[in-house]
């Protein structure tokens, strides 16, 4: 499957001005509705129905991605099925051209007085 949203880290600014930003998963901001400062305890805090927006966005974009990731996969297998039928084709068509060749090249005739 594609790579997960809520995993990802991002970096906020501390909102008490540390040099170290804040590192925070999608999922803890959504779940926590909270980014805590390690340094200084300053946090951010988010809004219930701004979190559960967030939410289910990432839920959307998600279930979308991995759809492509299943069907890119699903094509990807497709395609090698066909490269090797494309190859079995081929070999076919050669033996079909060489039955034909074999059978015009000695005939038994018959002429007609
Ligand atoms: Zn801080």
């Amino acid at each position: 499957m594609s790579e997960n949203i809520e995993k990802q880290k991002i970096p906020l600014p501390c909102p008490n001005g540390c040099s170290k930003a804040i590192e925070i998963s999608y999922y803890e901001i959504c779940s926590k509705r909270e980014a805590k400062c390690g340094r200084c305890g300053s946090k951010y805090k988010f809004g219930s129905s701004e979190a559960s927006n967030l939410r289910s966005a990432i839920r959307d974009v998600q279930r979308k991605k991995d759809e492509i990731t299943k069907r890119s996969e699903q094509i990807e297998k497709l395609s090698k099925e066909i490269e090797k039928y494309a190859k079995e084709l081929e070999r076919e068509v050669k033996d079909f051209e060489r039955a034909n060749e074999r059978l015009l090249k000695s005939p038994d005739i018959e002429l007609k007085r």
